[in-house]
């Protein structure tokens, strides 16, 4: 007897028939639950993962630019925080990453001979900076555990009968009690994942939230002119702005020759995507000055031009640092502007170059500080989804069991990993709530009730 956790307890015959269709993170770890859920609980079964490419763990081993960012350091309730900026995805997330955390997963690897390294800013990396090891010990585990891996099998379809769901992959439907969808997003299509889990997934009855770009570079209609290209503004701010609504992040941000990528616009695609699709473009801006009111600059750059009268205030700017913490502008906590940067800001603020302090008018130091805070970096149409290394939308968290990541519309159905509604930031989050809710699936799976 099994608890569906929609109220309805189901007998099942034994052998029981778990089938996962997806063999990434969240496919593997389901698998492994599963086996030793079914162990723990004594229960005979056969477990099959499905998987369209001829090896699982294909996104694994891409990942981290092939060192593979597996996870970040800290507890369940950092990792929430820090990883995932909407409130009703902490909450959904809640339980798998407190029921198969970080921890969980770093001893999993340890057991399997992958040791790990944490990096200064928190992010746990293989040690020997192999991403592979990390989908090969799942590959060998689940080999281990006599769980079945059928490779180069695309499913089509997934429908109910009698109880049973039958999977149309090749010719003969397989069969099975229960299944588990681990399909993934629909980013980095290459690596299989189209998004079949999300037609599945609606033809069984979910609602599917619209499938948008996250943690993707941002190419705006003008690129940035040649000279910007491969300059950092280290920890600035990154604002995005249309039909009246602002989004922003700080961080790091790099302007490449399509538009801009580095931790502040990755993270901040999402919401770009969002005002695009909402107002048709949205316009990009930074803020050098992230920690500073406009009211406050406006004093900084005052006492500045008292003492340094004689000062060229292109000289100023190509010393000056970004994000300067409000003590002064002795205080750089992370760089300098870039030399590069400084003729744009310079033009920008209608200035000419060789303006000093002393001869700067109150409205030439208006123009300035307005530049500094909202320096104009382009306007942006769309977010390339292929190219994000998420995708944000897919099956609605509302009507998944967070609990047990069982469906609240089809009883033995389990959905976990990318293909849900929530996306992560940078750091190693959203291969840990991959791993987390296809443990948490796997495990639920073959609970007894
Ligand atoms: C370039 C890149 C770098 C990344 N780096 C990091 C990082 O360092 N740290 C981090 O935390 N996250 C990283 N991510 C994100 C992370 O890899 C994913 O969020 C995570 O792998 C999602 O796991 P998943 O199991 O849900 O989906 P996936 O890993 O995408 O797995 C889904 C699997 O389902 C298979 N599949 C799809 N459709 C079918 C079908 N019809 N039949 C059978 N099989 C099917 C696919 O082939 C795929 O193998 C990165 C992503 C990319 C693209």
């Amino acid at each position: 007897m099994f608890d569906n956790s929609i109220g309805v307890a189901i007998v099942i015959q034994q052998p029981l028939s778990v089938v996962i269709i997806g063999g990434g993170a969240a496919g593997m770890s389901a698998a492994v639950a599963a086996r030793r859920g079914a162990e723990s609980a004594s229960v005979e079964c056969f477990i099959t993962l499905l998987e369209r490419n001829a090896r699982p763990g294909t996104k694994i081993r891409i990942s981290g630019g092939g060192k593979c960012n597996v996870t970040h350091q800290g507890t369940p309730a950092e990792i929430l925080e820090q990883g995932f900026l909407r409130k009703n995805e902490r909450r959904f997330l809640r339980n798998a990453l407190y029921g198969f955390s970080n921890t969980d997963l770093l001893e999993l690897l340890h057991s399997r001979g992958v040791e790990t390294e944490v990096r200064p800013d928190g992010k746990v990396f293989p040690l020997s900076g192999d991403a592979s090891s990390v989908a090969v010990a799942f590959e060998e585990l689940l080999k281990e555990l006599s769980v079945k891996i059928i490779s180069s099998c695309r499913v089509r379809n997934v429908e109910l009968k009698d109880g049973m769901f039958l999977i149309t992959a090749a010719a003969e439907p397989l069969a099975a009690d229960v299944v588990i969808l681990a399909t993934g997003g629909v980013s980095y299509s290459k690596t299989g994942t189209t998004g079949d889990g999300l037609i599945i997934a609606r033809k069984l009855g979910h609602s599917i939230k619209e499938s948008s770009a996250a943690l993707a570079p941002v190419y705006t209609l003008k690129a940035p002119p040649a000279s910007l290209s491969g300059i950092s503004l280290r920890s600035a701010g990154l604002v995005a702005s249309a039909g009246g609504k602002t989004a922003e992040r700080r961080g790091d941000l790099l302007f490449t020759h399509r538009g801009f990528s580095g931790p502040a616009a990755l993270s901040l695609s999402r919401d770009i995507a969002g005002l695009c699709r909402e107002f048709g473009s949205a316009s990009l801006f930074a803020d050098l000055f992230p920690e500073h009111t406009p009211a406050e600059l406006d004093q900084l750059l005052l006492q500045h031009a008292r003492r340094h009268g004689a000062q060229m205030v292109r000289k100023f700017l190509q010393i000056c640092p970004i994000a300067p913490l409000k003590k002064g502008l002795s205080e750089a906590p992370q760089g300098t502007i870039p030399t590069a940067l400084v003729p744009f800001i310079i033009r920008h603020a209608l200035l000419e170059i060789d303006i000093t302090w002393s001869t700067l008018q109150k409205e030439q130091r208006h123009s300035l500080l307005t530049v500094l805070k909202r320096f104009p970096l382009g306007a942006v149409r769309s977010v390339p989804i292929d190219q994000g290394e998420v995708s944000a939308g897919g099956v609605d968290l509302g009507e998944v069991n967070p609990k047990t990541m069982q469906s609240r519309i089809v009883p033995n159905l389990f959905i976990c990993g990318e293909l849900l509604d929530y996306a992560g930031e940078i750091g190693g989050y959203n291969l840990q709530a991959a791993f987390s809710t296809g443990w948490t699936a796997g495990t639920s799976a073959l609970k007894k009730a």
